[in-house]
């Protein structure tokens, strides 16, 4: 038995089938044609799906998992990339079904790209065997998902565990999604080069103010450099103390391009943590970084796949699935 994945990001459209381990078996890859028409992208995902229908493990395909690039709309099976203008509240959920290489009876489901995350790190990665967790993605903006209860946690549409857009300064500066102070104008990559470069630092002659760049200056001693990191980490810290009062967590994992830099962001998001999460159930809450890396995203759209197949046999409901 084999789950299928696709994978939908602003650069790539990727494709897998995953055995019961976790471990690819199969790929497909094809790049975003980010900048074409919503049948021109299609067309890209229909050849992922075309190549891996190739292969003989596809022949005992049990479920289709699609993470994709948000924001989702689990519930009506629709995407709108915000790298991928074409698609605005795109059916691909009705595209794929019908897709003639897909079996009848083959019901794909939809999750944004965080929740992929989340559930790949639940199934074989940090979060594993782990009942109530927080993941992360800190990269070019800031996304996450939640597993409560021992099971990904993705709300009505898909977008539960939201981290990227909770305030965590009621006075600060407006985010593009309406609200003022979230987690992202601080802890993203961008906001991270964005403020270092707005408190004097320069990135080396000819190289991009990046995070990266930031984190080099940050690594050699520049004073701007690790205090954009410092703040990066203390807006992460406020949101996970937020979320631990919540909801109870055992575990908050972080990936992501900029987790990559590691203790130049875990180092002051674990001190300020400290300072946050104050009510003793909050407490010493272990902050991870993530254990998959670049198959997260495939990884875990199979097991979307696979949680939502299995609740659908044990007539669990239709949570986690699409409209049918
Ligand atoms: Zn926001």
């Amino acid at each position: 038995m084999v789950y299928g994945a696709l994978d939908i990001g602003g650069t790539k459209i990727a494709g897998a089938l995953v055995d019961a381990e976790g471990h690819v078996v199969a790929r497909a890859q094809r790049p975003t044609p980010a900048r074409e028409s919503a049948e021109v992208l299609m067309a890209a995902v229909a050849a992922v799906l075309d190549e891996l229908a190739t292969r003989p493990e596809w022949a005992s395909l049990s479920c289709l998992g699609i993470g994709s690039a948000g924001p989702v709309d689990t519930f009506a099976g629709t995407v709108s990339p915000v790298n991928i203008p074409a698609w605005r509240s795109f059916p691909l959920v009705e595209r794929v079904r019908s897709h003639p290489a897909v079996p009848d009876g083959i019901e794909p489901v939809l999750v944004g790209d965080a929740v992929a995350m989340t559930a790949a790190e639940h199934w074989i990665g940090a979060a594993k065997d782990t009942a109530n967790a927080l993941c992360m993605v800190v990269s070019t903006g800031v996304g996450g998902g939640l597993v409560l209860g021992g099971s990904v946690h993705a709300g009505r549409t898909g977008n539960a565990g939201h981290i990227g857009h909770i305030t965590v300064d009621q006075h600060g500066p407006l985010c593009p999604c309406g609200a003022r102070g979230c987690v992202e104008r601080y802890a993203s990559g961008t906001a991270i080069a964005a403020h270092a470069l707005e408190s004097g630092w320069t990135p080396p002659a000819g190289l991009p103010a990046t995070a990266r760049e930031v984190a080099a200056s940050a690594r050699a001693g520049d004073p701007r450099a690790l205090a954009a990191f410092d703040r990066a980490g203390r807006a992460l810290a406020a949101a996970i103390a937020a979320t631990a009062a919540l909801v109870e967590l055992d575990l908050v994992v972080v990936g992501g391009g900029v987790s990559q830099t590691g203790d130049l962001l875990f180092a002051p998001l674990r001190h300020h943590l400290k300072a946050y999460a104050a009510l003793d159930f909050t407490r010493d809450l272990p902050v991870v970084p993530a254990g998959l890396a670049l198959d997260a995203g495939l990884i875990g759209a199979a097991a979307a796949g696979v949680a939502a197949s299995e609740l659908s046999r044990a007539g669990a409901g239709t949570r986690g699935r699409t409209a049918t």
